[in-house]
């Protein structure tokens, strides 16, 4: 077989209606515009890491009383799984590849849409939040993997599976995948509207049906 590792984007691509998840709960828990545009500034222009804008808008959903169960409200009212992510996610199973998660969503937009998650991704780097035992967000464990890092975990795992990057397979749909598109072997963007990454990509799959990914990737 030509690809022997599937690595995915989450929000957008194997959650709907969703492009980022960060955006949806900021939404639903109405926190500080002001203070969440300035946490986005100050990434975007190079002043704080990526880990460190993600614990400042943790501190957000914090300020506003976040907890488990509202979270949960947002998601259900707010995404589902991809119309086809659970066949073609089998599909490449039973057919032997590897699977991997590199996103910059949060753990428990996995957790909701995929709770058997653990016997479906043989890798998954996400950012990780903790809630106390009253079910209020407590702290986070940032990503170390989004936009350039989505490349760089995809490396790092090629090569733990001993998988050249020419039979690795990225499928995402946003900005933050430009880099882990260039750097695979076969790059989809998967229902995008973004142009750098449609041309970074090898196959551009418009619609929300992610079964049209498969023919392109299991080929003899
Ligand atoms: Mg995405």
């Amino acid at each position: 077989m030509r690809y022997q590792l599937a690595c995915f984007d989450l929000d957008g691509t194997l959650a709907d209606n969703v492009t980022s998840s960060w955006q949806l709960f900021h939404e639903h828990f109405a926190v500080d515009f002001a203070k969440r545009e300035d946490n986005k500034k100050q990434f975007f222009s190079g002043k704080i890491p990526y880990a460190e804008w993600a614990l400042r808008d943790v501190e957000l959903w914090k300020e506003r009383g976040a907890t488990k169960e509202q979270f949960i409200e947002a998601m259900r009212s707010g995404t589902a799984l991809m119309p086809g992510a659970r066949a073609v996610l089998s599909s490449l199973k039973s057919a032997g590849m590897k699977l991997a998660l590199i996103s910059g969503s949060v753990n428990i937009m996995l957790d909701h849409l995929l709770p058997d998650h653990s016997e479906i991704f043989d890798h998954i780097h996400l950012t990780e939040l903790y809630f106390d035992e009253l079910g209020r967000l407590s702290h986070a464990k940032p990503t170390l993997f989004d936009m350039e890092g989505k490349a760089v975990a995809m490396r790092n795992i090629a090569e733990k599976e001993g998988i050249p990057l020419s039979r690795c397979v990225f499928v995402g749909d946003h900005h933050n995948d430009v880099h882990a598109a260039r750097a695979a072997g076969l790059s989809i963007a998967f229902n995008s509207s973004v142009e750098r990454l449609k041309s970074a990509s090898g196959v551009v799959v418009d619609g929300k049906d992610l079964r049209k990914i498969l023919p392109h990737i299991l080929i003899p």
